[in-house]
């Protein structure tokens, strides 16, 4: 049971989502968008967040788009993982999302929730930074677009009232060869202790990586020694540890060293997996 009182609102429009955040601020109260609704009631339940009022984005049509428009997909903040998943449409970003907690919370958790979630794994982005996604975001300064990489650094840095409407890919990513990996602990379903998302785009591999550091990320330096053909798969592998953008995380999914090791082997997994995906 949620411990407090709060007010619920579903605007139909961007123009009165953005409206109803800025009369709600303006009465001095704390407010939060709301997707899938999965974080906040699990956070909320245990006191751990709040909220005098939430708006809920589902009921506003630009954020429950996912097709294909000219030469883009556009995919609407408040999809779900499992609407991406069987749409097909990005086989990446499905086989991604496909991994993320079970089947009964995908067909809740949005995409726009899992990039602006507080918790470090974020998976969605992996296949949304190797494939140079655009955000379109609203808020009381009207809708902009932005590279997700010049908006994501660590975490989704946006305005306080600025939500996600839709995320665009050029449509030529979502058919180059690809590979979808995570590690969990013990069963399917789990936070990783290592996933990865690649994709081979003009010969060169692209990666991201979640769990392995306390943020998802994907590297041009690790990726410049995954394309030095003058390195054996070994030697690439051994480099690319040494350039973490931050120490490996340990906590109770993994030490340390268990998740160095897993990635590792993971990585060597990658480029095989790739390099099958190529002959
Ligand atoms: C059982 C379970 C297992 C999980 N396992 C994993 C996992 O393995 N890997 C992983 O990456 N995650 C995992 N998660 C985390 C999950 O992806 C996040 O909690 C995610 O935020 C839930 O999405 P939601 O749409 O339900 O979020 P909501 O509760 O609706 O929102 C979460 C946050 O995002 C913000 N938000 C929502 N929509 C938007 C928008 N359009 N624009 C900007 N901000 C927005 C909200 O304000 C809030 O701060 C798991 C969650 C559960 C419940």
């Amino acid at each position: 049971m949620i411990p407090f009182d709060f007010e619920y609102y579903r605007p139909e429009s961007l123009t009165e989502a953005v409206q109803t955040y800025e009369t709600l601020i303006s009465q001095s109260k704390t407010v939060l968008y709301y997707s899938g609704g999965t974080e906040f009631l699990t956070f909320s339940r245990v006191n751990q967040l709040y909220a005098d009022a939430i708006i809920d984005l589902k009921g506003i049509p630009e954020c429950n788009v996912l097709e294909l428009q000219e030469d883009q997909l556009v995919i609407g903040s408040a999809v779900s993982l499992n609407n991406i998943t069987e749409s097909n449409l990005y086989p990446l970003l499905g086989q991604t999302v496909k991994k993320i907690a079970d089947h009964t919370s995908r067909n809740k958790i949005s995409i726009g929730g899992n990039l602006h979630s507080r918790l470090i794994y974020r998976e969605a982005v992996l296949p949304l930074l190797v494939a140079d996604a655009t955000v379109k975001l609203t808020g009381n300064d009207g809708e902009t677009v932005h590279p997700l990489k010049d908006l994501f650094n660590q975490e989704l840095k946006i305005n306080p009232g600025q939500f996600i409407v839709q995320i665009n890919i050029s449509k030529d990513y979502t058919t180059l060869p690809f590979v979808s990996l995570k590690k969990t602990k013990i069963s399917k379903v789990g936070y990783p202790v290592v996933s990865i998302a690649a994709l081979v785009k003009e010969r060169q591999i692209r990666a991201a990586l979640s769990g392995v550091c306390p943020y998802p990320f994907r590297s041009s330096e690790i990726e410049s020694v995954l394309n030095n053909s003058s390195l054996t798969k070994e030697e690439k592998i051994e480099k690319a540890g040494t350039l973490l953008p931050s120490p490996i995380i340990e906590d109770i999914q993994a030490s340390r060293d268990y998740r160095e090791f897993v990635f590792k082997n993971t990585l060597l997994e990658t480029l095989e997996a790739l390099e099958a995906a190529q002959a």
